[in-house]
């Protein structure tokens, strides 16, 4: 059986995982998915990176120093008008971790008077092996960032994210249609592609 650990203690974020996992396992045979919680790894890992393939890095050889195949994910929101920002400072834009409404007054108040609003959301997915070996993969959701919130469902700057195509927000979204198009399932699709390549390296 194949042990992997996810570097994350947020539940949601295994959840997320296990389905992908659990589409691949007749290509990858027996596994398990573990998260940071469940082998007792309570260290802070710094994000110290420049990148969202850096920092997703980071953490996935955090986990690969004690033996386990790992899994990590960084995501963010990349505005063109204000040179990729916020980046990976996504989540702590405004100075407060995790403070959605400020880091969206942050975001409506750094694009006054800009005239392009076009944005990506982006998601980096890097596994790392114990034996060293790794890669990264990238997927994006593109979109503009509107002037007034919409929409109350998803979080972060969902109320702000517009899909032209859509006509409505990501906040506005059901999240299963969110989950068809966003920037975590593109990654997920590309991330499932390559681990099957190299488990089956592993195994041959
Ligand atoms: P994380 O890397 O998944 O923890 O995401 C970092 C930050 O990026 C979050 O706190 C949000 O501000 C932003 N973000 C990432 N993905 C999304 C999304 O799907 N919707 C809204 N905000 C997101």
């Amino acid at each position: 059986m194949t042990t992997f650990l996810l570097a994350t203690h947020n539940a949601n974020k295994l959840v997320e995982f296990r389905r992908i996992f659990e589409t691949l396992k007749e290509k990858i045979g027996a596994y398990e998915l573990l998260s940071f919680s469940d082998i007792g790894f309570d260290d802070d890992v710094e994000e110290t990176g420049t990148t969202f393939e850096e920092n997703a890095l980071i953490k996935a050889r955090a986990g690969a120093a004690r033996g386990y195949i790992t899994i990590a994910d960084d995501s963010g929101l990349a505005v063109d008008a204000l040179d990729g920002a916020p980046g990976i400072y996504s989540a702590r834009f405004c100075g407060r971790h995790g403070d959605d409404e400020g880091n969206n007054r942050m975001l409506l108040e750094q694009l006054k008077g800009k005239q392009d609003k076009t944005a990506r959301y982006v998601c980096a997915i890097a596994c790392v092996f114990p034996d060293g070996r790794s890669f990264t993969v990238r997927g994006t959701c593109e979109g503009e960032i509107i002037d007034t919130p919409r929409g109350t469902l998803g979080f972060g700057y969902d109320p702000l994210f517009w899909i032209p195509e859509k006509g409505m927000t990501f906040a506005e979204m059901p999240l299963d249609e969110k989950n068809k198009m966003s920037h975590r399932s593109a990654a997920a699709a590309l991330f499932a592609e390559r681990i099957i390549s190299y488990i089956q390296e592993s195994i041959c």
